[in-house]
């Protein structure tokens, strides 16, 4: 069988949070007001039960105690008197005749008896016994009467009139009920919309985002996790739009830097062939423009490469212990031409055998574009002050640059590890900058996680400083 590896989209039918909402919301309230009407049903008829047989067999025995001592006296009083407590007495015969009250109804006082009869017969004493029928709870109780020998006592309570009032009761909380899940079917939906429409009011913003609209807004305040969405929203707006900037910028800024070199380039080769091609003094010195420029470009492409793999982390780090006081003065010779050529002073306090773990390549660009920044922007003395130093407790070495420039300003002091910043006023640059050169410091040692930062006072120069972690020499690594 063919296929062409192609299946269809199960497309799965979603709910709105509205919706879904709203309906848990009823069905939760609808739940709560059954589980209130069966228990309060089971309760309640419970306790009226309970109440009815305690009844029952109290005026059965006060009422079997008054037929027993009241030698020819009328019961009538007595048994209808308990009438006003729910409770239906009779004193019947033997045969089940009727002797009390002398008003009765027939029907009823027949199948009273009858019961009556079968159930003291089941009972264990066999002369009293409370039981209960579908219709109502009864006590008997045999006893002897002076005027008419033995006889049984009947007091009997209704379940009609419990079943009654509970039906009453159960209709009143039905209403309330009723009443109750209609609330919570307005409340439940004026709520869920008040939360839907949050939610798509975000997702309206990120529309307008997502079309590359930065004026796009995250607003709500209503809930805190919307709240908190909103602000993660407009931090990624924020950032996005900062690195869209970034890009631009960088692009733009490279782009015109590139365009000088090449100008110059193809200017001077121009001149090679149609001015100076004979004349081997400025034929060289026409060249060596066109050999600078290429370096310029060179480096230029570089730290385009450098920064955009550094922050991307395209590049691994390669992490070795090396001894960082020779490192670094390696690098300090890297600038003795400015020394011999420039009258430069690099004035040095550097603690002996200082080792670190880190990427030493990439350590060095750090290094190199400090220094070669402190050269380019120190005073008129032409110096830079150079310290490596161990911690008091030895366990973090201190690197710092300081020179005696122009400082940077507060307001700029952040933006130039990040920004392709470039100061642009005019002046003496002996190292050639290509305005990347703090941002591939910042890349390569948060990648590290070092701490590195800045201090500078305007007019009197800067130091910036870079953590190494210290580590001891003598690593040695031991078979287990
Ligand atoms: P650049 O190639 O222009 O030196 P960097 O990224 O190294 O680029 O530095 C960015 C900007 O930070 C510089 O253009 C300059 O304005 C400022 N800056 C860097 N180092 C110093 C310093 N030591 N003193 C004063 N300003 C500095």
């Amino acid at each position: 069988m063919k296929s062409d590896g192609k299946r269809p989209k199960r497309i799965k039918k979603l709910n709105s949070v509205n919706k879904v909402m709203w309906l848990y919301f009823c069905l939760l309230a609808f739940l709560l007001i059954f589980l209130v009407e069966v228990v309060f049903a089971i309760v309640i008829t419970t306790t009226f039960e309970n109440q009815a047989r305690d009844t029952v067999e109290r005026i059965g025995k006060e009422m079997a105690a008054e037929a027993t001592t009241t030698p020819s006296g009328n019961l009538d009083n007595s048994f209808l008197k308990c009438r006003d407590e729910g409770v239906y007495v009779y004193l019947y015969s033997f045969s089940g005749e009727v002797l009390a009250p002398s008003v009765f109804d027939t029907d009823a006082a027949e199948e009273n008896f009858s019961t009556m009869v079968e159930k003291l017969n089941d009972s264990e004493s066999k002369s009293a016994v409370t039981y209960r029928t579908r219709s109502a709870i009864s006590t008997a109780i045999r006893v002897h009467t002076a005027r008419y020998g033995d006889c049984y006592v009947l007091a009997t309570y209704s379940l009609d009139i419990v079943r009654d009032t509970v039906g009453t009761m159960q209709l009143y909380l039905l209403i309330v009920g009723v009443v109750i899940l209609l609330l919570a079917f307005v409340i439940s939906y004026s709520f869920s919309q008040r939360l839907t429409s949050g939610l798509k009011s975000l997702s309206d913003s990120a529309a307008v985002l997502a079309r590359g609209d930065f004026s796009a807004k995250f607003t709500n305040a209503d809930y805190k996790e919307l709240a908190q969405l909103s602000d993660t929203l407009n931090n990624l707006r924020d950032e996005v739009k900062k690195s869209g900037d970034f890009q631009k910028e960088i692009l733009a800024n490279v782009t015109h830097d590139l365009k000088t070199p090449i100008t110059m380039i193809k200017a001077y080769a121009s001149m090679i062939q149609e001015i100076s091609g004979d004349d081997p003094v400025k034929r060289n010195k026409h060249l060596q423009v066109i050999i600078d420029e290429s370096d310029r470009l060179t480096g230029l492409i570089n730290d385009v490469l450098s920064v955009s793999k550094v922050n991307s982390n395209l590049e691994e780090l390669n992490p070795k212990v090396f001894n960082l006081t020779e490192f670094v003065y390696g690098i300090i010779n890297k600038f003795s031409y400015l020394q011999e050529t420039q009258g430069y002073s690099f004035m040095v306090d550097i603690d002996p055998n200082l080792y670190t773990r880190a990427d030493e390549e990439k350590i060095g660009q750090v290094i190199y574009n400090l220094l070669g920044n402190a050269a380019n922007y120190t005073g008129a003395d032409k110096t830079v002050y150079i310290s490596l130093k161990a911690s008091l407790n030895d366990d973090r070495i201190k690197f710092s640059v300081r020179d005696t420039g122009k400082g940077i300003a507060k307001e700029e002091i952040n933006d130039i590890w990040d920004r392709y910043y470039r100061s642009k006023k005019d002046h003496v640059r002996p190292v050639k900058g290509t305005g990347l050169g703090l941002s591939i410091v910042k890349g390569i040692l948060t990648r590290h996680s070092f701490d590195f930062g800045v201090e500078s006072e305007p007019g009197k120069g800067s130091t910036f400083w870079v953590d190494f972690p210290a580590v001891s020499s003598n690593i040695e690594f031991k078979e287990v």
